[in-house]
């Protein structure tokens, strides 16, 4: 937005005067996340078991998405500090390694409960504030694994699948209402997440090697790229766009290029 009231032409930044909630904001592509939303002069609360040490225009605070208690009060807690909450970053989320046979009932339910209803949750806890604001936009993080098969990944891209469903079926609810809800689909990202995941396996090099050598570009996407295709969503510069999913995904979903060397 240009500004021109005093004479002289400046760039105000696109979130000034919004307030920002991103779950999972203490690591990873939530903090990436929180950097760019701030940066473009967003206040931000961040929710997560670890938030991390609290700065200017950031708000950490301890809240676990598997429940809805903690969830609520850390939503008023934002909203009481900084007058409302206007976007919701639906991140937090954990892993799951196996096909469709290595994980018991109780790590399914562990992981959907984190990864699905913990979204569901985070929702419902900030929408009273969303239908108040002006430019309320909920954008989640979904993932390649919710439209492309992977091997070893059965319950995760469960989990994706269904936060692509939920994606567009509260798209539709809220559409009425002025709240866009949008998702962002990413390929393999190079967070702490992967590191964990490459720790695990007896070749963390080769294994680093394959997934690069899944994406067309031939390397890991950034969690930067992602915040980016995030903050585009969150902002008023989307204004058109609901009921979306944007891949940022090195080219993965949609190219069959020729395999490299
Ligand atoms: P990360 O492990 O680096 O960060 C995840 C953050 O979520 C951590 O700070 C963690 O403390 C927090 N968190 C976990 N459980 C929580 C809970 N119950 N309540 C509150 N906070 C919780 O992971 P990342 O790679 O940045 O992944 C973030 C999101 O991106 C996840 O939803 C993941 O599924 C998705 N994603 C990641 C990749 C990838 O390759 N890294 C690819 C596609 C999608």
């Amino acid at each position: 937005m240009i500004d021109s009231s005093a004479g002289l032409a400046f760039t105000v930044p696109a979130f000034t005067g919004l307030v920002a909630v991103v779950t999972g904001g203490g690591s990873g592509i939530g903090a990436a996340v929180t950097a760019s939303l701030r940066a473009q002069g967003a206040l931000v609360g961040v929710l997560d078991l670890n938030p991390g040490a609290p700065a200017d225009g950031l708000l950490p605070v301890v809240a676990d998405v598997a429940d809805r208690e903690s969830l609520t009060s850390a939503m008023a807690a934002v909203a009481l500090t900084y007058g409302g909450i206007d976007i919701l970053i639906n991140n937090a989320g954990i892993s799951a390694v196996g096909g469709i046979d290595a994980n018991d009932d109780e790590e399914w339910h562990r992981v959907l409960d984190v990864n699905v209803v913990g979204m569901a949750r985070a929702t419902s806890a900030a929408l009273p504030y969303l239908r108040r604001s002006p430019a309320a936009a909920i954008v989640n993080i979904s993932s390649i694994a919710a439209t492309a098969g992977l091997v070893q990944r059965a319950l995760y891209s469960a989990s994706k699948g269904a936060v692509h469903a939920l994606t567009l079926a509260t798209a539709a609810d809220l559409v009425g209402d002025g709240i866009r809800v949008n998702c962002v689909a990413p390929g393999t990202v190079d967070t702490p997440w992967v590191e964990r995941l490459l720790a695990r396996t007896g070749d963390p090099a080769g294994e680093r090697a394959r997934l690069e050598g899944r994406q067309p570009t031939g390397r890991l996407v950034t969690a930067e790229e992602v915040a980016g295709a995030v903050t585009y969503l969150a902002s008023p510069a989307s204004a058109a766009t609901t009921g979306m999913s944007l891949a940022v995904d090195g080219g993965m979903s949609g190219l069959r290029p020729p395999p490299r060397g």
